[in-house]
């Protein structure tokens, strides 16, 4: 496996890179830790699209830029080093952009896909609620036909971009044991959504979305009845190994800080860079780093390929999200009591990747699976 950057893919990543810190960089230090106002959020994926991120995964023929799955990575990773917020933000679009491209009818392409994919929409995927987590399976929001289409009876709860979405996939039950996905647009068929205080990210809306009786055409069925989870559970893979990259980009910028911090601190005489127990914790670091980058880049290359990787994207956000939160604990530590303070980055990335280990698959649940991968016997 190789997973050099080609040449071309170094330059695009180069401009990216210029542009992140140029044009991306200085818009979201204004929402370090307070929520992307939806204005700012349409002109950030306006900006972004071009490169490939908001728009990467759909195929140019859709409309979207097609960019294989590790080039898209490469270009999230790049920015989650700036702004782990505005890559959710922006993956979630894409994410939910990508159902709508594969499991979409030609009229609701038509009417919502240029539009996600141009930065006017902004989009989300709605599955957990409050009662309702690991086990999908259990989930209590339901659709029924009514004579103009389907019914939509339920609360959604901890979804990505809630406040600020313009269209959310929603998957509800339609049947005992047959669950649909389908489009809702805010403004059209209404839905009220708040959102939930929490520790990280903050820059990124994490809320509630009520579905108080919705009414959908059927023509916003995505994937067919009961197509639901089976594209959910697709989606995972994708998700996971996004997820990933933004501990990726979380990790390099503690790790980067730190080097550069133990290069300048002086204790006990001399640069604490200098102190082998420091460098022994950097070497920890990178180390764990470079490997996490190892599985999550053979995910994503798998995917680019068209296998799939149920095992190796479970893997590779075991050990990201993990990872991260044990490198951006170090990086405090390699800081001392600056890395408490919030004169620094530090204890942000910290609490940032904190949240990592639990959607998409908590780090339990992707052990299970895992597990069942490994033993061919399924514990959950
Ligand atoms: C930052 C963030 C973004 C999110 N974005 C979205 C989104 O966009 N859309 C969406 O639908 N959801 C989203 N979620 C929700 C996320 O998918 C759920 O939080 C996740 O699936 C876990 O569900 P839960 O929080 O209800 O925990 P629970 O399922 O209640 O789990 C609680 C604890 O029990 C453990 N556990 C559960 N079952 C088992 C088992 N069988 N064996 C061993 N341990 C088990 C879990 O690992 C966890 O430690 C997001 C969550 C976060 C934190």
């Amino acid at each position: 496996m190789d997973f050099e950057p080609t040449e071309e893919q170094r330059l695009a990543l180069d401009g990216w890179e210029r542009f992140v810190r140029r044009d991306i960089a200085p818009v979201t230090e204004r929402y370090r830790d307070e929520l992307i106002p939806k204005e700012a959020a349409h002109q950030l994926l306006k900006q972004s699209i071009p490169y490939g991120v908001g728009a990467g995964w759909v195929p140019e023929e859709a409309g979207g830029v097609g960019l294989d799955f590790l080039t898209s990575g490469l270009l999230y990773e790049v920015l989650a080093r700036v702004s782990p917020d505005f890559a959710g933000l922006a993956f979630v679009t894409e994410g939910a952009a990508i159902k709508l491209h594969r499991t979409g009818s030609p009229a609701l392409k038509e009417r919502y896909l240029g539009r996600l994919l141009a930065g006017e929409l902004i989009g989300c995927s709605a599955i957990s609620e409050p009662d309702v987590g690991s086990g999908v399976r259990e989930m209590r929001t339901r659709a029924e036909p009514v004579a103009n289409g389907w019914k939509i009876t339920g609360e959604k709860m901890w979804i990505s971009n809630a406040s600020i979405a313009d269209v959310v996939v929603v998957l509800a039950r339609t049947g005992e044991h047959q669950f649909t996905n389908f489009l809702v647009d805010r403004a059209e068929h209404g839905f009220r959504s708040a959102e939930i205080s929490k520790l990280g990210l903050n820059g990124w809306s994490l809320g509630q979305i009520f579905f108080d009786g919705v009414v959908v055409p059927e023509e916003n069925i995505m994937g067919g009845l009961g197509g639901g989870l089976r594209e959910t559970m697709h989606g995972f893979e994708r998700s996971r190994c996004f997820l990933s990259m933004l501990a990726l980009g979380i990790s390099h910028a503690a790790l980067a800080a730190a080097i550069d911090y133990a290069g300048q601190r002086h204790q006990l005489g001399k640069l604490i860079a200098g102190h082998q127990l420091i460098q022994s914790l950097l070497a920890e670091m990178a180390m764990n780093l470079d490997a996490a980058r190892l599985l999550v880049y053979r995910a994503l290359s798998m995917m680019s390929k068209g296998q799939r990787c149920e095992k190796e994207a479970a893997m590779a956000k075991i050990f990201a999200t993990e990872g991260a939160v044990r490198i951006t604990s170090q990086a405090i530590q390699v800081h001392g009591a600056c890395g408490i303070s919030r004169e620094f980055p530090l204890e942000r990335y910290y609490r940032g990747a904190r949240l990592l280990t639990i959607p998409d698959g908590t780090t339990q649940i992707n052990q299970l699976i895992l597990g069942r991968a490994l033993t061919g016997v399924a514990a959950f």
